[in-house]
């Protein structure tokens, strides 16, 4: 724990990323109880080891269904939907791919294109069928592999502003290594918002483009620069296209949501990468709930729509740009 004027940080490693608690009075106690609950959350979900109910379905992929806890169930289901909008490149079912990539994860090497192709046919969302009777997930194909990394970060930011509201925290503040989810207002200096800081891609942890300034919202940045590799001239990150089997390339290196619920940050960011500043914007019009900051490669920042945060833009290197 460390204090600075009044804020409380706690601070641990999970989930591969750093987790940052901040509260406005020191309570050590409800600290460890928040970070045994992401663990508990994370156990899960995680495809990593044993025991987990998403593990348990892969491993009983083209064998037999597996029922799954109510919660566990419905945040399948969601992913599931998600997974099938038209023009999306959100997929829940891309796990053979992400482990044989393993970026993030020693991976350093392309795989051959041979193998990529060979596990197309293992990633399609309609192989994975839901039973809302039994609350239970059977994966069609053996070899098939669900992989909620897009969205475990942030439904479990949910259950912590839960958790923490359930304990009578009215202001609060969680990060987990890039999902920011928040609770009432700052408490200090007046501040009616809190400012996330957005990260300049490529550069250390402090160095931002500018803050985003929202009233109790979740704020989502995922960025190619999180997990990758270089090899010669290319750079491969950690979000996959389903269509190809590589990693998504386009103009931009990070998509940043605004919104309530920390789980449709973490949808929206994965979807609006995919489909780009023009084909999002289309998207995010018939949602007023959600709002985008999309930093390209050629360094502009483009804020869609500012009702829900306000943008402060701190570093010369950059331009705020409309499209
Ligand atoms: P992070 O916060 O770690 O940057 P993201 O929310 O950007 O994570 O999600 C990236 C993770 O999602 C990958 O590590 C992988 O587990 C999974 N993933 C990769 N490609 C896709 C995809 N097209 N659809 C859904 N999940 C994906
Ligand atoms: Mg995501």
């Amino acid at each position: 724990m460390s204090e600075d004027a009044g804020v409380y940080n706690y601070s641990a490693v999970m989930m591969g990323s750093p987790i940052l608690l901040k509260l406005f009075q020191p309570d050590e106690t409800l600290a460890r109880r928040v970070f045994q609950l992401i663990k508990q959350l994370e156990n899960l979900l995680t495809v990593n080891r044993s025991p987990s109910q998403v593990m348990a379905i892969n491993q009983a992929a083209g064998r037999h269904a597996v029922s799954v806890s109510p919660a566990v169930y419905q945040l399948i289901k969601l992913a599931h939907e998600v997974s099938l909008l038209p023009g999306g490149c959100f997929n829940f079912a891309i796990g053979p791919l992400v482990k044989r990539w393993k970026i993030g994860f020693q991976g350093h090497s392309v795989p051959p294109a041979d193998e990529i192709a060979r596990l197309l046919p293992l990633i399609n969302p309609r192989d994975v069928e839901l039973d809302d009777a039994g609350q239970s997930v059977f994966l069609r194909h053996a070899g098939m592999e669900i992989d909620l990394g897009a969205i475990a970060k942030g439904w479990i930011a949910d259950r912590v502003q839960d958790y923490l509201r359930t304990q009578g925290i009215s202001q609060a503040l969680i990060n987990l290594g890039g999902n920011v989810q928040t609770l009432g207002f700052p408490p200090h200096g007046g501040q009616q918002r809190w400012h996330v800081g957005l990260q300049k891609p490529f550069a250390a942890r402090e160095e931002l483009i500018g803050t985003i300034n929202v009233e109790e919202m979740s704020v989502v940045t995922s960025g190619v620069y999180e997990r990758f590799f270089t090899l010669g001239e290319r750079q491969y990150h950690h979000i996959l296209d389903p269509a190809t089997g590589y990693p998504l390339d386009n103009e931009l290196l990070s998509v940043t949501v605004v919104s309530r619920r920390s789980i449709d940050g973490d949808i929206f960011t994965t979807l609006l990468y995919g489909m780009g500043i023009e084909q999002g914007s289309q998207m995010l019009e018939a949602r007023p709930d959600i709002e985008a900051i999309f930093v390209t490669r050629d360094r502009r920042v483009v804020c869609r729509s500012q009702r829900l945060f306000d943008f402060t833009l701190t570093n010369p290197q950059y331009r705020l740009a409309q499209s």
